[in-house]
């Protein structure tokens, strides 16, 4: 990790002290209340752009370097990439949150100062919620449960900071928000959302129908539910219906949010 965290480093460009190995990256429109806080400072590096709207005290550097190893990951994960991201960091966020960008531009994080060198925090589960707006208007609970995986294997696999048979177990209990796709996880193992991601990818004809924003939510969902099953190698509708309690007619949000 010490070696990505140089590369990245070295291919940054800040505009604090003009040091631009890359081009300066266009700013996003400022279209909400938390674009137009006042920016202390902007960096970037091949894939990622970061200003600091917190403190002129963080240390932006070491963020933008964590922020595109987590890109580089995430982009083998799920078998594709937005080609770069936005990524806030503010003081008064009253938690993180991500928007699929505008006019067609990257998509933008928001991710609380306070945590920003915690992968645990929310950086892991924004940015895979930036890598999926493409695949369409997902329901609420696949885009959350995905992106609650993609935290949890970045956390096993990418930083190392956690045992996979413990952690994983912590999100094996009835009332977590994920209990579903973390029991796919689990009895599928670590390739199992990447294939899912695979077939995300590979069916984009099809996909572009089922995820339209006008299209039905049983549509929506029984097409998520072929991909799921498809990646498992069994039919998981008896598991989703019978275990999970799920209703493709009805489901749209994630389970107790
Ligand atoms: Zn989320």
């Amino acid at each position: 990790m010490r070696a990505a965290v140089a590369i990245a480093l070295t291919a940054a460009g800040c505009a604090a002290t003009g040091a631009r190995a890359l081009p300066e990256p266009p700013d996003p429109p400022a279209r909400t209340e938390w674009h137009a806080e006042p920016v202390f400072e902007k960096a970037w590096s091949a894939n990622v752009v970061v200003y600091n709207h917190a403190d002129a005290s963080l240390a932006l550097g070491p963020a933008l370097a964590l922020l595109q190893t987590q890109y580089d990951w995430l982009a083998e994960y799920t078998s594709s990439a937005p080609g770069r991201v936005i990524v806030h960091v503010g003081a008064q966020y009253p938690c993180g949150f991500s928007m699929s960008g505008a006019d067609g531009g990257p998509p933008e994080l928001f991710l609380q100062a306070g945590s920003i060198f915690d992968s645990q925090a929310n950086y892991a589960h924004e940015m895979t919620h930036g890598f999926a707006f493409h695949w369409g208007a997902l329901p609420h609970w696949f885009a959350e449960s995905i992106a609650d995986a993609a935290y949890a294997d970045a956390e096993i696999a990418l930083w190392k900071r956690r045992k996979e048979a413990p952690f994983l177990a912590t999100f094996d209990r009835i009332d977590h928000r994920s209990y579903g796709l973390m029991r796919l996880r689990l009895r599928y193992g670590a390739g199992y959302f990447p294939r899912v991601f695979r077939l995300l990818e590979a069916r984009k004809a099809e996909r572009e129908r089922a995820l339209a924003s006008g299209a039905p939510l049983e549509t929506k969902n029984r097409f998520l539910l072929a991909l799921l099953s498809e990646a498992a190698g069994e039919d998981l509708l008896p598991l989703f219906t019978r275990e999970f309690g799920f209703d493709l007619r009805t489901r749209e949000r994630q389970r107790g949010y």
